[in-house]
């Protein structure tokens, strides 16, 4: 968290829950089944069970799950739970206490740790671990990590470190890639085989010998644009087509001057219609890949940086 170099958005144009709910009927409309809250960190948003509850109880959204950091999840989750949320995702990068203050720049791991517990005992449809792996910070932790996965019933994902943003001064030096992972896990806990059925997934999902599962998201050395369906709303209402757009639709005014869900709804269907985003294909191509956004540009536009648009 390079937090010096964060500019963040007027608290006048986040979105309540009443308009993020029209947004959603808008979408459904579209054929939308799935929503995920994510951030930042979306457990920080005060009453969020309530905007999972107006979600949950929209019949066209099959599928509803949240990506947290965790940290204030042991306080939340049962009430998270209730409210309607089906699966959730924690980031979890490291297992040591001193690596976590590092990263995150706060000593939270422990409040992690008991977030995770709260999950379980949440009872959710399924938990899944999120870990981006960064090359000479937490690359030895792969089978340790895996390990703690399975004694908790959760289903951990690697993440090859993207170039999203800029903020993290990301390097490719920095990228463990996919086929390197998995010699690391083969060595403590032995061969895995890759699973069928992946669909729009981000994640190739392999199985050990043992049948535990784990996934590995190889967006930047193997990405998977081609197969993509997703697209993101920012908290003040910016519809972005691709993790790496530099632009996207701003649906926040057209609905604060009163446009129905339906004429929303047109105009999302237009532009998607149009879309043709590859944004990590393209980046595979670049000759000198480097940060994607410099720091100058990042504290112009909070849009630009990941925390804003929930990767
Ligand atoms: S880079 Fe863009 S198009 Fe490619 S998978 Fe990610 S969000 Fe989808």
């Amino acid at each position: 968290m390079p937090e010096p170099d964060y500019a963040w958005l007027p608290r006048e144009n986040i979105l309540d829950f009443e308009e993020i709910a029209v947004l959603v009927d808008a979408f459904a409309s579209q054929g939308v089944d799935r929503v995920r809250i994510t951030g930042g960190e979306p457990l920080l948003r005060r009453d969020l069970p309530r905007l999972i509850e107006m979600i949950a109880a929209r019949p066209a959204v099959r599928d509803l799950a949240l990506t947290t950091n965790g940290v204030l999840l042991a306080g939340q989750a049962a009430r998270l739970r209730a409210a309607g949320l089906q699966r959730i995702t924690i980031s979890l990068d490291t297992l040591r206490r001193d690596r976590f203050q590092a990263l995150a720049r706060f000593d939270e791991l422990p409040a992690v740790l008991a977030g995770i517990d709260a999950a379980v005992r949440a009872g959710f449809d399924s938990i899944k671990l999120d870990t981006v792996v960064i090359r000479g910070h937490n690359d030895d932790e792969l089978p340790d990590l895996l390990a703690f996965a399975r004694t908790i019933g959760a289903e951990i994902r690697f993440i090859e470190y993207m170039d999203v943003g800029g903020a993290t001064h990301w390097s490719m030096d920095d990228v463990v890639p996919q086929r390197e992972m998995l010699a690391r896990l083969a060595g403590t806990h032995g061969p895995a085989a890759p699973l069928p059925g992946r669909d729009s997934a981000p994640a190739e999902r392999f199985r050990l010998a043992d049948g535990t599962t784990f996934g590995i998201i190889a967006s930047t050395t193997e990405p998977f644009c081609a197969a993509c369906d997703r697209s993101r709303l920012t908290a003040d209402g910016l519809w972005l087509l691709c993790l790496y757009a530099r632009g996207g639709l701003d649906l926040r005014h057209p609905l604060r001057e009163g446009a129905t869900v339906q004429e929303l709804a047109h105009l999302i269907r237009t532009v998607w219609s149009m879309r043709a985003d590859r944004g990590a294909e393209e980046r595979l191509g670049s000759p000198a890949r480097d940060v994607l956004i410099p720091v100058a540009a990042l504290r112009r536009d909070a849009h630009l940086e990941m925390h804003t648009r929930g990767g």
